[in-house]
């Protein structure tokens, strides 16, 4: 039967097979299908309108991705259109306000290579690949947010391209209640062309990562909880088993074998500060060279604009299945049981399995924060696997060895950047009270439902 998707004079969205349509589909996930009825890329919020109109008219739902890094996390697109803004403007830094305005389509490194050369920063995760307006809408959890809080606290004001062609700037001061719900509260409210974000003053940073084999893993991990509990707002870290595979960028000592990783950021605001984090990064890992002889160690001091390559994150698309949720502290029984499960010592076929420390300004809630303001836990669990050959099989299973291990730790809730796919168990955000509300404003803003493919799974 033909449909009106099939009919419908589409354009600008370019018809599968159309040199376009390949260019608006790419997709740092590999592992979903991107199969859109259309795509296209908006280089101007001019034709993001456009794009809109034309939907509305043909009566089909718009998805929007910038990176497809979280390509799979709404609804499957085929059935809809796919809108990939790209606007062709340049970050802007306004370095008296401590402001960069963002152009929908930037990634974290564009605004970090603007933002360095006046000894700012930006909230940025632990990827430079990934897009800033993807991630602010789903809270965000950086290297520096034991000190400042979930990233999407940062925010400004947020112009957004909403489902009737109208263009509205959200902020505390003008459409305060969809400005609230854009930060954390899913998706599924419009196209986002801009954002304007605070910057932070920070002169210098010590990071970088240390590894031991993981054998070590249960004499370290316990270590790092302990250091955990009282450590200064300062510092952030991630401890991590890793399982890499031996390629370009990824040093020998640490491929072909589990091994242990520790990374993260101290910041020091002004150069004065620089003794203080030193003593903060020596009081972490002074303890932890002493337990085991590391394979490599590269902590030290460092300029911001190198911590988007501290994490050691794939760059090029990688097809990818991952499961997160927020944890509870770990009991010595704890311990045992995840680092088992997750091939301490025995193996796993899993690339990472990591444990983000929280705490600091995460748990405080902000007074002009989004949906999203604070996050209750003691740590972000992610881990994830190749969807490819044998690992197709061995991936999910060695999740769901995780997940059940894990099951008496998980709060039950988690951070919307981190979810992956929408159809997995526990990944709620909210309280059914929020959800309400968050879509109470959703349904103010998009009575038809044209975004809602794009609603993240926040509740279960
Ligand atoms: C290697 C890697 C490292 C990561 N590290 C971190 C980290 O340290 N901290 C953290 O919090 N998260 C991290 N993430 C998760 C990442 O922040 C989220 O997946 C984020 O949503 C990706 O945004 P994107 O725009 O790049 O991806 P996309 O898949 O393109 O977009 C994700 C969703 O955001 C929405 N969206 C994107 N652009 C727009 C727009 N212009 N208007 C409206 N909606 C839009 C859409 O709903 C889309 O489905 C990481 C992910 C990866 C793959």
């Amino acid at each position: 039967m033909t449909s009106i998707a099939d009919t419908a004079d589409l354009a600008p969205f370019a018809r599968p097979g159309e040199p376009e349509y390949v260019r608006a589909t790419v997709a740092y996930q590999l592992a979903v299908t991107v199969d859109p009825v259309g795509a296209f890329v908006a280089r101007s919020v001019a034709a993001v309108v456009r794009a809109v109109g034309v939907a509305c008219s043909a009566r089909l739902p718009i998805q929007v991705t910038t990176t497809g890094h979280a390509m799979g996390r709404g609804a499957p697109v085929s059935g809809s259109l796919l809108l990939r803004p790209e606007i062709e403007a340049p970050v802007q830094v306004d370095v008296d306000a401590c402001t960069a305005r963002v152009p929908a389509g930037k990634r974290w490194q564009d605004v970090v290579n603007e933002a360095a050369p006046h000894g700012l920063a930006a909230l940025h995760g632990s990827s430079p690949t990934v897009g800033v307006i993807g991630f602010l809408l789903g809270g965000g959890v950086s290297f520096y947010g034991r000190r400042f809080g979930v990233s999407s606290n940062f925010v400004r004001s947020l112009t957004v391209v909403l489902a009737d062609g109208q263009i509205v700037t959200a902020s505390s001061s003008e459409h305060a209640e969809l400005f609230w719900a854009l930060r954390g509260g899913g998706g599924g409210f419009g196209i986002v062309v801009e954002a304007e974000i605070d910057l932070v003053p920070i002169a210098e940073i010590i990071t970088g990562a240390i590894m031991w084999d993981a054998a070590h893993a249960m004499e370290i991990a316990p270590r790092w909880q302990r250091w955990a509990a009282t450590a200064p707002d300062a510092v952030t870290t991630s401890l991590r088993l890793l399982n890499l595979p031996p390629v370009d960028g990824v040093p020998p000592e640490i491929t072909d074998k589990q091994v242990l990783a520790l990374d993260g950021a101290v910041i020091a605001s002004t150069t004065a500060d620089l003794r203080a984090a030193q003593e903060i990064a020596d009081g972490l890992l002074a303890p932890l060279r002493a337990v085991a002889t590391p394979l490599i160690d590269t902590w030290a001091v460092a300029k911001p604009r190198e911590l988007p390559l501290t994490h050691m994150d794939p760059q090029e698309p990688i097809p990818l299945r991952s499961d997160t949720a927020l944890l509870r502290e770990f009991d010595d029984e704890g311990w045992r049981t995840f680092l088992r499960a997750a091939g301490a010592g025995s193996g796993t076929t899993l690339l990472s399995v990591e444990l983000r420390q929280l705490g600091g300004a995460f748990a405080t809630p902000s007074q002009n924060g989004g949906v999203l303001d604070h996050i209750d836990a003691a740590y972000l669990y992610w881990s994830g696997g190749l969807m490819t050959g044998p690992f197709e099989h061995t991936t999910p299973v060695d999740l769901e060895y995780i997940r059940d291990a894990t099951l008496s730790y998980r709060t039950g809730l988690t951070v919307p950047t981190w979810v992956e796919r929408h159809d997995l168990p526990q990944q709620r955000t909210y309280d059914d009270e929020t959800l309400a509300a968050v879509e109470r404003i959703r349904k103010q803003v998009d009575p038809e439902g044209l975004f809602a493919g794009d609603i993240s799974p926040i509740r279960d």
